[in-house]
């Protein structure tokens, strides 16, 4: 049973910060203490002195080898697992897609199948793309195998979204079976009707992909998903908030009581809509993901609801496509382009410096965005998120200080660019354990595909 001690860290914890030793032995952390003396038969011995010590991050939003309309996402759950852990990041939830009158329970074990080799452990949330007879038995079966949460899309009418009445109905039959409902808030029909318009006038190119989906359409789907979860009693988490609309949907809700819980993503608050502009070396379809960035005014409306509580998580929504299959589709015309990018790998780091070295989130609120909350919220806590005794040792021991710019040739994940070019970086992962192995140590990554785990899950609402 391997022991590990990591001596003289700076903890931080789900309240404060703090000097101390945290001592491993297996997969699990086993004591958190000011001073470890006398641990014998260690097998190692880290000098975490300058370090600070995370949880490692829970990151419940990414899309590894997603297939879509456009193409196959690039990262796999092995290449975009070993990115994940490269950045701290030592959970993550994906999704299950199952297609209209699919059956829910093959598409969970084929998307089981394909993220066995993942490199960090996973979980999985259930899509829900419509409601047929045996959609409330599968939901429970699901929810037997751990899915605590489902996905519904308000977008996309025409392939896995759902109309008003029957997201009605599978926010009941969640509620029933102890399920969250997650929910991607843009109107469907006012999105389409928009694309229909722009592309009539002949505005085919990238820089008309914001203006079908304006912030306004955003905080019309955010307001009526929660005013659909309030008639229905539910709790309710929007998947990638963008906008003050939907930040002002949010907090009215939570003032008012009600379960409402948002999350955001780094492209949202670093990067601008002007990046649809494109210009000298700059590929504008890089950036086509949906929502769309938006006007810098939502950027700082989106950080203080970050400092304030008022979005609770962060996550990527990590789905990188390859830039000559993005410009591929653009050259016909924007509404085709596979919509994502990648992110995984770059979380931490981004948030870190943009957030705590900033001045704009503290350490705690940063360990609670991006690994407390996320497993709070998913039902992994205490198990994952927390520096505790009896946890699972998923640690990351952050160097304050490294400096690194990023870069697609200098990038774990698989793809041949990254929407985060050039962003200088500060703080990043020294060393990162996963259930008490060090899986990333001097910058390569320790572990084989399949090391993940499945995680099943629960769900407490309130
Ligand atoms: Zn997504």
């Amino acid at each position: 049973m391997p022991r590990i001690l990591i001596r003289a860290g700076t903890i931080v914890g789900e309240s404060r910060v703090f000097q101390g030793d945290i001592l491993i032995a297996d997969e699990k952390i086993v004591a958190v203490e000011k001073k470890i003396s006398g641990a014998n038969g260690l097998d190692r011995l880290v000098d975490a002195a300058g370090c600070e010590i995370f949880p490692g991050g829970v990151d419940p939003h990414v899309h590894m080898e997603l297939e879509t309309p456009a193409g196959i996402s690039s990262d796999d759950f092995a290449s975009g697992s070993r990115a994940a852990l490269a950045g701290g990041t030592t959970t993550i939830l994906d999704f299950v897609t199952p297609g209209r009158g699919e059956s829910l329970l093959a598409a969970l074990a084929a998307r089981k199948a394909a993220a066995r080799k993942s490199l960090c452990d996973y979980g999985l949330h259930m899509s829900v793309t419509s409601l047929g007879r045996d959609t409330a038995d599968e939901l429970a079966s699901c929810r037997r195998e751990g899915i605590a949460s489902l996905k519904t899309y308000l977008a996309y009418k025409k392939t896995i979204g759902l109309d008003d009445g029957d997201f009605l109905a599978i926010l009941d039959l969640a509620r029933q079976l102890n399920i969250l409902v997650m929910v991607h808030a843009e109107p469907g029909d006012m999105v389409s009707y928009l694309q229909k318009k722009l592309l009539a006038q002949g505005k085919t190119a990238v820089q008309f992909h914001p203006q079908s989906r304006p912030a306004e359409l955003e905080g019309d789907a955010v307001q009526r998903a929660i005013l659909m979860a309030r008639l229905a009693g539910s709790p309710l988490y929007i998947v990638h908030v963008t906008s003050r609309q939907g930040v002002e949907a949010i907090t009215a809700a939570r003032q008012n009581g009600q379960v409402v819980i948002g999350e955001t993503c780094p492209q949202y608050l670093l990067l601008d809509e002007s990046r649809y502009l494109g210009g000298p070396g700059s590929d504008a379809a890089a950036f086509v993901m949906s929502p769309p960035l938006r006007g810098r005014e939502h950027q700082a409306v989106l950080w203080e609801a970050l400092a304030a509580g008022i979005i609770q998580t962060l996550a990527t929504d990590h789905c990188p496509f390859m830039l000559a299959e993005k410009n591929r589709l653009a050259a016909l015309d924007f509404t085709r382009i596979a919509s994502g990018c990648g992110g995984v790998e770059h979380r931490l780091p981004l948030l870190y410096t943009f957030g705590v070295k900033s001045g704009k989130i503290s350490l705690v609120r940063f360990v609670d965005l991006v690994s407390a909350r996320p497993a709070k919220i998913f039902g992994l806590y205490p198990r994952k998120g927390v520096i505790r005794a009896g946890s699972d040792a998923d640690l990351v021991v952050w160097d304050p200080d490294v400096k690194s710019t990023v870069s697609a040739a200098g990038q774990w994940q698989r793809c041949d660019h990254t929407v985060y070019q050039g962003f200088e970086l500060r703080g990043g992962p020294r060393l990162v354990f996963s259930r008490g192995r060090a899986v990333f140590e001097d910058n390569k990554v320790h572990a084989d595909p399949g090391w993940g785990i499945y995680l099943p899950r629960g769900f407490q609402p309130g």
